[in-house]
């Protein structure tokens, strides 16, 4: 039996995968997560989103110090929402020199915590905040996730052993035992540090509506920022909208089935 171009289309409907994320999730940003919160579970029909979770944002907000904001978090994980750890303090402390500088400063404003570790401090960080989330949440962490998307040399080869299943950066899911690519693409996102850059991820992301739409995997990541302006809210609805239309709300871990 030869099924009709409706089937067709339903089969490669049901085949793609939206994967959306909050980042920086901590006691710091506690109001501007329940307002992403309320827009992703609107959009995607539920808590089907994960959260990417810092130990100790900028060495001001520990969370292990935040009994409420624990039990927040097991809540939502209790709930569905997939808890990523999210570095350790966020900042990046180290010094660099060459590419990595440039990187540094150029790219992250200061945020890539995981690119100039060495393997000992990258592994030990991996490991304290493996720990904490899964000792608030009460179940194993869904993966690893560096601060800006960047690793160095010592976070990549600390990521094989830190046990975590799964880790990202900005153009690809991975396997983080064994490396294996498990999805690629761009990750749609948002920057609300200065107008130009607010100004080119909305053009991005309007771009992204068009050209992202073929890709089997879509990962949209929003960030406790986005929520000070109105215009970067409106694209995050319209792109969830967009893709929620033809990529089912998933989670990370059906992407290693
Ligand atoms: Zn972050």
């Amino acid at each position: 039996m030869t099924p009709s171009n409706g089937d067709k289309r339903l089969l490669a409907n049901g085949d793609k995968r939206l994967l959306a994320s909050i980042h920086d999730v901590g006691p710091g940003f506690e109001s501007q997560v329940e307002q992403l919160c309320g827009l992703l579970e609107r959009r995607l029909g539920g808590p089907r989103f994960a959260m990417l979770v810092v130990p100790d944002h900028w060495g001001r907000h520990p969370l292990r110090a935040d009994q409420a904001f624990q039990s927040k978090l097991r809540a939502w994980s209790d709930a569905g929402v997939e808890m990523f750890v999210h570095g350790w303090f966020h900042r990046d402390t180290a010094e660099h020199s060459g590419a990595a500088r440039f990187k540094a400063r150029h790219l992250t404003a200061g945020e890539g915590e995981f690119l100039g570790l060495d393997e000992a401090a990258a592994l030990q960080r991996m490991r304290d905040g493996k720990a904490l989330v899964e000792d608030v949440i009460g179940r194993p962490a869904a993966g690893f996730i560096a601060p800006a998307w960047l690793y160095g040399e010592g976070a990549r080869a600390a990521l094989r052993q830190a046990g975590f299943a799964l880790a990202e950066d900005h153009w690809k899911v991975w396997d983080a035992g064994s490396g294996a690519v498990l999805a690629s693409g761009p990750v749609v996102t948002w920057a609300s540090r200065s107008r130009m850059r607010t100004a080119s991820s909305l053009a991005f992301a309007a771009l992204a509506r068009r050209v992202l739409a073929p890709m089997r995997t879509v990962r949209v990541a929003v960030h406790p920022g986005d929520v000070t302006k109105p215009s970067l809210i409106a694209s995050i609805d319209a792109t969830l909208r967009r893709f929620a239309r033809t990529h089912r709300p998933s989670r990370y871990a059906e992407i290693l089935r």
